[in-house]
């Protein structure tokens, strides 16, 4: 079994979540009491999200490959960025490791793919909906992405910031959330992705009424993969 090295604390809501995913498939794959051999290095969140308001991605990426670099000393064997935003950043944090990083929207596409889908939503902060890190990935695999307008994600990313982030799941934010699923499902989105690692303490798989793709779920379930092969 190969170590998995974690790059987390982004936030550590969605990293407790990436644990516990890879421990149970770990377990569920090979019984008994197995457990997975995971290295974690957990940022303070406070003081990224600081940097993100900023757009100090300099910053964010020395730190995002002075954590790659302790995990690598550390005897990890592969690589996770444990939330879909920091992959801005992905390529610099692989250009300072050889460790293999497993990207987000690579096993997100596979996955979209699999299921046969070419057009689906995304939801996830501003920077993943807005910029073109996430999407330019998922178009060169043939996937379109749509997402709300501006008055819905400016919703998604409090939603994400203000409350999932801080462990605070409103009954009244997952409406709204469905509801922009909704609008997305009616000008053509075939799915949608759950393109934070938050998303998904919120949105169950049935509510958005098409197939959802789970970041988190699917990134871990990759590592996982990684490890045992
Ligand atoms: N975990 C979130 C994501 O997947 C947001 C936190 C962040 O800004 O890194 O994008």
């Amino acid at each position: 079994m190969k170590k998995i090295g974690l790059i987390g604390g982004m936030s550590w809501e969605s990293t407790a979540l990436y644990y516990q995913n890879i421990n149970r498939d770990v377990a569920r794959r090979l019984g008994g009491l197995r457990s997975a051999r995971v290295h974690l290095v957990s940022l303070d969140f406070q003081e990224i999200a600081d940097l993100q308001k900023q757009g100090d991605w300099l910053r964010m990426t020395e730190i995002l490959q002075t954590a790659a670099r302790q995990l690598e000393s550390s005897g990890a064997e592969v690589l996770l960025i444990c939330t879909n935003t920091m992959h801005r950043i992905a390529p610099e944090v692989q250009s300072v490791t050889p460790l293999p990083l497993l990207h987000i929207a690579d096993v997100t596409a596979d996955a979209v793919l699999a299921a046969g889908l070419h057009k689906v939503g995304l939801l996830g902060t501003r920077f993943t909906m807005e910029q073109a890190f996430m999407r330019d990935l998922l178009a060169a695999r043939g996937i379109a992405c749509l997402v709300p307008d501006e008055a819905g994600r400016a919703e998604v990313h409090r939603i994400i910031f203000e409350e999932l982030c801080r462990s605070v799941v409103l009954e009244s934010s997952r409406q709204k959330l469905i509801a922009l699923v909704q609008q997305l499902v009616a000008q053509g989105a075939q799915g949608v992705i759950l393109g934070c690692t938050e998303l998904t303490m919120i949105l169950r798989p049935d509510d958005a009424g098409v197939p959802s793709f789970d970041t988190t779920a699917l990134h871990a379930m990759a590592a996982v993969d990684f490890s045992l092969s």
